[in-house]
Parts: structure tokens; C-alpha cells; sequence
């Protein structure tokens, strides 16, 4: 095939999409892909491949950017040094999320986050709102204003005082997401059993991080899961329940899918590469690892690997929530301060896929199309990034170039975040993103950020994508009885 027109052909590489691995180039025009052949010839500018594996840029859908906690703590990334550290780590697109205060409306949400976010991303982004508050302005005006927008996704909580909505908040909720095409993600744990714990704990004197492991039982999660499933097969709402830790839960979203619940799920590197024995180290390095859900054992990394082998979840994402180990972060109520006064979560954007391809690909868990699924097509698929996460023409040229062979230990300075640790520090690493490009343009090369901040945009979303699961009739509410169908969503 002639190169004439392209701006950029990748030559010599193998190609992995969500199905297959094969040999191409790929010719970009208009920072979208226009070409895929056996060979082209020509382009401004040749990326040599050989040797290399060229997969569709990693989507980022679970991260927290320029974000307050509810108890008013900045994350240490911004949207700059948060998606610089996305494309070290072979992103190309990333869906931090827009937090709402109590009180809040949504137009003030989104204009707060679009401040925050323009000028400095380096690569494309979008948001998923969290609502705290599901006033009748929030669903009436606020949310639908909000697809208008092409934000298709918002994210409840079931847990944390100032977050969580109730069941009946819940259920407001996913009815107005199922109305607007949007699909709910929720934080699964049961509030008051972690409370309860909490209590216990602190009535004990037993306060030191390695508690929070305890204080937060995988039953809180399990019961709390199985509600939230509950909750939206009443109304046939789709839902998303982000970072499963445990293998009940794992299981329960596993079975409901087979009988044709609309149920995503993901779980996270932490929850597969780390267990609570990490919290026991000495002093208060436990801190480190404190997020939640909490990490667990090797019995359930084993149980959730399995999971991800076999299709329960469909992305393996980061979590990324990064507090410092220091007072802006971890330790802002003070160096003794007991677990539940210590900032919750843990840094990942930059080894999310490193970390998956290493211990998933290299080491023979999953397959190369199963990587791409994890880490960007089901991603674009859910959440309505309808030109991302493939390599097909038409499709945006964001692209990541990776060195299956490169081995590298993991170490804080590979990062390039804003945190002073990584829960990842030490564990060997075979398999690096070397080039990652964002509709077409060169972000990241060999070790050098080649982007200027400020070039990421906005991508406004479509609806979610529910080809093949029929969803749930509660005869209740079933049109096709002669009950209740008046009040059915
Ligand atoms: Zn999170």
C-alpha cells in the first residue's frame, strides 16, 4: 500500500486487538488510523515496530484526578502529573472521576472539573460524576443536562457517611441513568457492618492501619454487592461494580451475568498482587496500603485471577487514588492519626498495565487479546468511547507501542506522578510501553514525555452498550403483566 497522505506509519510490528494478533502496519491520517496492511510504504514519519506489540492505547476508567476526598484532602495528581504518569504507563485516554459535594449542582461540578482539566491533560479524557446528593434538582435538571453532555456514567456509594445515598437514593438513581442511555457505577460496602467494626476496634485500643483490613470484612462487601445487584434488577438498570475484592462477590456478579443481569465488573492490581500482610509492616508504613475495599489474601488473588481468565470482570483498573505518605496526603490528621482518620487509597495509574501484562500475559494467565480487553476495549465499549480502544481504520490513532521483553524493576521515579511511593516498588516487571501515541500524535517515547499539556480533549460519550444482555423483568414491574407496569422505568 502507498504511504502517500499518511502523517505517521508504524512498520514492522505485531498487531493485538481485543481478538487478534497479527502482522501490520498502520497508517495514520488526521491523528485517526486510515490504514492497516500487510505493508506501507511512505509517512512523514516511520515508527519502527519490529519486535514490538502494537495494541490500542490503554483506557484508564477507575482513577481519582484533582479530586477532594469527602473529608476535603486534594489528591497529590492533577490532570497534568495524572495523565502524564496514564501515558508512561501506556495510556491514551483516562476517565478520572467529577466529584459532587453535598449541596452541589451539577453544572458546577462539571465547570469545576473542565477547569481543572483543560490545559493540562496530555492525553483525552472524560469524566464519571459522583453523586453525593440525588436532590430533585440533581435528577430532574442536573444529570440529564449532563448526558446532554456525553458523560454517560456516574458513580454511588454505599459506604462513608458523607458519600453514601441510601437504597432508595440508589434506586432514583439508576432509574434516571436507565432513562438516559447512562450506567451506574457503584462502591459496594455495607456501611453500617464496617461502622460496627470501627467501633469494636476503637473500643479495643486496636487503631494502627493494619485494622483497616480488618474493619472492612469481605462480607460488607459481598452482602453490599449482592443489594446493589438487587437493587438494579428492580428497576433493569445497567451496573458497574468497580474494584471487586472478594471471591463471593466475584462469583455473585459471575452468576447474575449468566442469567442476564446488565452487570459489569473490574477489579484492581492491588487486589491481585498484594495481601493484608502488607498493612502489618512496621510503624506506620502499613499506611501505605490502606485502601478500600481493603486488599485481602493469596486464597482470594488466586479466586479473582480465575475471574479475570474467565470474563467476570472486564477490566483489570488502577484505583489510582493518590495520597502522600505525609501530612497533604496520608497522614494529614497527624503521624499517629488511627486508621479511620488516614487518607484511604493507593497510587497505580502508571503500573496498572505494566503490572497486568507482566504478571497476566508473561507469566501465561491471560492472552494478548484478553490484555486488550482489560486494559482499554471493554472500557471504550461500556462507557461510550465509540472511536477508542480499537485498531481498525476510522478508529482515533491512540496507540501503544510495547517491548515484551523489556524487564525493569518497578520503582517510584518510573511513575512520573506526584507521589513519594509506589505500592508497587521492587516487583519485576517483563513487558514496558515504549511509544504511546493520542490520535496520532507522539506523547510518550522511549523514556521522554514528547507532549505539550493542554493537548488532551474532552471526549463527549455515547450510551452504554447493552448488545446481549436481555436484563431483568421484576414481575412487579413487568409492562407484560397487568400490575405495576404503570410506575416501571
Ligand atoms: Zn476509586
Amino acid at each position: 500500500m502507498s504511504g502517500k497522505g499518511f502523517e505517521t506509519v508504524i512498520h514492522g510490528g505485531t498487531v493485538v486487538t481485543a481478538s487478534e494478533v497479527f502482522r501490520a502496519d498502520i497508517g495514520i491520517a488526521d491523528g485517526r488510523i486510515a490504514a492497516v496492511a500487510e505493508t506501507i510504504a511512505g509517512g512523514e514519519t516511520r515508527i519502527d515496530a519490529s519486535g514490538k506489540l502494537v495494541m490500542p492505547g490503554g483506557i484508564e476508567a477507575h482513577c481519582h484526578i484533582a479530586q477532594e476526598s469527602s473529608s476535603k484532602i486534594m489528591t497529590a495528581d492533577d490532570y497534568r502529573s495524572g495523565s502524564i504518569s496514564a501515558a508512561f504507563g501506556g495510556h491514551s485516554c483516562f476517565v478520572p472521576f467529577a466529584a459532587q459535594h453535598r449541596g452541589q449542582s451539577i453544572d458546577d461540578v462539571i465547570a469545576t472539573y473542565d477547569s481543572r482539566a483543560e490545559g493540562n491533560a496530555v492525553i483525552d479524557y472524560s469524566y464519571h460524576l459522583i453523586i453525593s446528593d440525588p436532590s430533585p434538582e440533581v435528577l430532574e435538571v442536573g444529570l440529564p443536562r449532563a448526558f446532554a453532555r456525553g458523560i454517560t456514567s456516574f458513580k454511588v456509594f454505599m459506604t462513608y457517611d458523607l458519600m453514601n445515598i441510601g437504597d432508595g437514593g440508589m434506586l432514583d438513581i439508576m432509574t434516571v441513568a436507565k432513562q438516559n442511555g447512562a450506567i451506574t457505577m457503584v462502591h459496594a460496602e455495607n456501611n453500617d457492618m464496617v461502622k460496627w467494626m470501627n467501633r469494636r476496634l476503637a473500643a479495643a485500643g486496636l487503631t494502627q492501619p493494619r485494622y483497616h483490613a480488618i474493619s472492612r470484612p469481605a462480607l460488607a462487601e459481598e452482602e453490599a454487592i449482592g443489594r446493589a445487584v438487587a437493587l438494579a434488577k428492580l428497576v433493569d438498570a445497567p451496573l458497574f461494580v468497580v474494584h471487586c475484592s472478594t471471591a463471593e462477590g466475584a462469583t455473585l456478579i459471575q452468576r447474575e451475568r449468566l442469567r442476564g443481569v446488565k452487570l459489569f465488573s473490574e477489579t484492581c492490581p492491588q487486589y491481585l498482587a498484594l495481601t493484608r500482610e502488607a498493612l502489618d509492616r512496621p510503624g506506620m508504613e502499613g499506611a501505605k496500603f490502606m485502601c478500600s475495599p481493603p486488599v485481602r489474601d493469596s486464597a482470594t488473588q488466586e479466586a479473582l485471577w480465575r475471574h479475570v481468565a474467565s470474563g467476570t470482570f472486564a477490566s483489570v483498573s488502577s484505583d489510582h487514588a493518590p495520597y502522600r505518605f505525609d501530612a497533604t496526603g496520608k497522614f494529614a490528621n497527624g503521624t499517629e492519626a488511627p486508621y479511620p482518620k488516614i487518607a484511604n487509597g493507593m497510587p497505580g495509574i502508571g503500573m496498572r498495565l505494566p503490572w497486568l501484562f507482566s504478571e497476566g500475559v508473561s507469566k501465561g494467565r491471560i492472552t494478548l487479546p484478553q490484555f486488550v480487553q482489560l486494559s482499554s476495549s471493554n472500557a471504550a465499549r461500556i462507557f461510550g468511547l465509540d472511536r477508542k480502544g480499537a485498531i481498525a481504520p476510522g478508529f482515533d490513532a491512540d496507540i501503544a507501542i510495547w517491548n515484551p521483553r523489556e524487564t525493569r524493576k518497578a520503582t517510584l521515579a518510573d511513575q512520573h506522578d506526584n507521589m513519594d511511593y509506589t505500592p508497587f516498588e521492587g516487583m519485576e516487571i517483563t513487558g514496558w510501553p515504549e511509544t504511546v501515541l493520542s490520535r496520532g500524535a507522539v506523547v510518550v517515547h522511549q523514556g521522554a514525555l514528547r507532549a505539550e499539556p493542554g493537548r488532551g480533549r474532552f471526549v463527549a460519550r455515547r450510551r452504554v452498550d447493552l448488545t446481549g444482555m436481555p436484563g431483568y423483568r421484576a414481575p412487579e414491574l413487568d409492562p407484560a403483566r397487568n400490575f405495576g407496569a404503570e410506575i416501571a422505568p
